[in-house]
């Protein structure tokens, strides 16, 4: 599946595959490395979580408890002991934005396109400050919040600068982006791997090429933020998701967070020239 599509960082035309999931392939940008997928899905990403009503059932493990660590530490680090107004932009099922409401001093609030999971939200965790449909539509007051979320949601957007530039207008002057992402430079590895061991299996992760259009390194995820307008990108460690690719088993959390813990320190020992852990980024406005 060639394209001509340009580079989201430089406009390059030139690229050329790096993997190939079944049939979509995967691109690096020949200008600036930038890595993305020639899949061109929903540019609103509305369907995530279907048509349907939600189980709660099928979603607490994964959204909730495996999601909790990274969440209270989030919360631990940048919220306690302060006082703001927080938005989560592609807030899903609302657990995030339930944790959030719950540190003292803080108003918690949310978008998400899915209208399913705003139902869910709202009746299941008793939610009403989550609003449906797209950010920029959502009439949320320009300088109105302290501190805004995107958690696994910028490798989703086709074009992340429409968003991230309209962020940037609703943070007040002091405030800050946070976003976690997966990180291409670990991901690419781990799916070639994947490929050489096991060959390719419908059902695998490797690296979703049809949710995932864009896989960012801390070098090009720090350059999309800055185009967009942000300043003081910087890199930290939370605790990851407890589970591998949604399963409970403990030794593949064992492993996982070994890991997580182990980049964490390297990323520390080479002042950020390697940082193998999930991408934890924080900007500010200046
Ligand atoms: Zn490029």
């Amino acid at each position: 599946m060639p394209t001509d599509r340009p580079c989201l960082l430089c406009a390059n035309t030139r690229h050329r595959v790096v993997f190939r999931e079944f049939e979509i392939d995967i691109f690096r940008c020949a200008g600036c490395g930038h890595v993305f997928s020639a899949f061109e899905g929903d540019p609103n990403y509305a369907s995530y979580f279907g048509d349907g009503p939600i189980d709660p059932g099928e979603t607490q493990f994964w959204w909730n408890d495996a999601h909790r660590a990274m969440y209270d530490a989030f919360c631990a680090r940048y919220l306690a002991g302060k006082t703001g107004r927080l938005l989560d932009v592609g807030a899903g099922l609302g657990y995030f934005v339930q944790h959030a409401s719950r540190v003292p001093g803080w108003e918690a609030h949310g978008s998400e396109m899915s209208k399913p999971a705003v139902d869910f939200a709202q009746k299941r965790l008793g939610l009403s400050t989550i609003r449906a449909g797209r950010l920029q539509d959502a009439g949320f007051a320009p300088g109105s919040f302290d501190a805004i979320t995107l958690w696994d949601v910028v490798e989703h957007l086709a074009d992340p600068a429409a968003l991230l530039t309209h962020i940037r207008t609703l943070l007040r002057q002091n405030g800050f982006l946070f976003l976690h992402t997966p990180n291409v430079d670990v991901q690419l590895v781990k799916a070639k791997l994947k490929r050489a061991l096991k060959g390719m299996r419908p059902g695998t992760h490797y690296l979703e090429a049809k949710d995932h259009l864009h896989l960012y390194s801390t070098k090009t995820l720090r350059r999309v933020l800055i185009k967009a307008g942000f300043a003081r990108v910087r890199f930290v460690h939370l605790p990851p998701i407890q589970s591998v690719a949604g399963s409970r088993n403990p030794l593949l959390r064992f492993g996982k967070n070994g890991w997580s813990q182990t980049s964490a320190l390297l990323d520390g020992l080479t002042l950020g020239a390697i940082n193998l852990d999930n991408l934890f980024a924080h900007a500010s406005l200046s």
